[in-house]
C-alpha cells in the first residue's frame, strides 16, 4: 500500500499514513492532537516535480480549478 502524507488543519503538523487508495481521502486522526481535521497532501508521484514547478511558476492554480483534473472521469467537470 502507498504512503500518503496528511496535514492537520488544527495543529498544522504533517504525518504519513500507510493506507489504500480508496481510503486516501478519508480523514485520518492526527497523531499529535488527535484531531480528525486532516487533509491528504498531493501523492508522492506528483509532489516532487509538480509542486516545485507550480511554485516556480507562481500561478497557484491547480489543474482541478479548471475542471480538467482527470479528464472528467472523476465527475469533477460534470457541472460544466
Ligand atoms: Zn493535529
Amino acid at each position: 500500500m502507498p504512503i500518503y502524507e496528511y496535514r492537520c488543519e488544527k495543529c498544522s503538523s504533517q504525518f504519513e499514513v500507510l493506507t489504500s487508495f480508496a481510503e486516501r481521502d478519508r480523514a485520518q486522526v492526527c497523531p499529535t492532537c488527535e484531531s480528525t481535521r486532516t487533509r491528504v497532501q498531493v501523492s508522492s508521484f506528483a509532489s516532487f516535480g509538480a509542486a516545485e514547478g507550480a511554485a516556480s511558476l507562481g500561478s497557484g492554480a491547480l489543474p482541478a480549478s479548471s475542471g480538467g483534473c482527470c479528464g472528467g472521469s472523476c465527475g469533477c467537470g460534470s457541472r460544466n
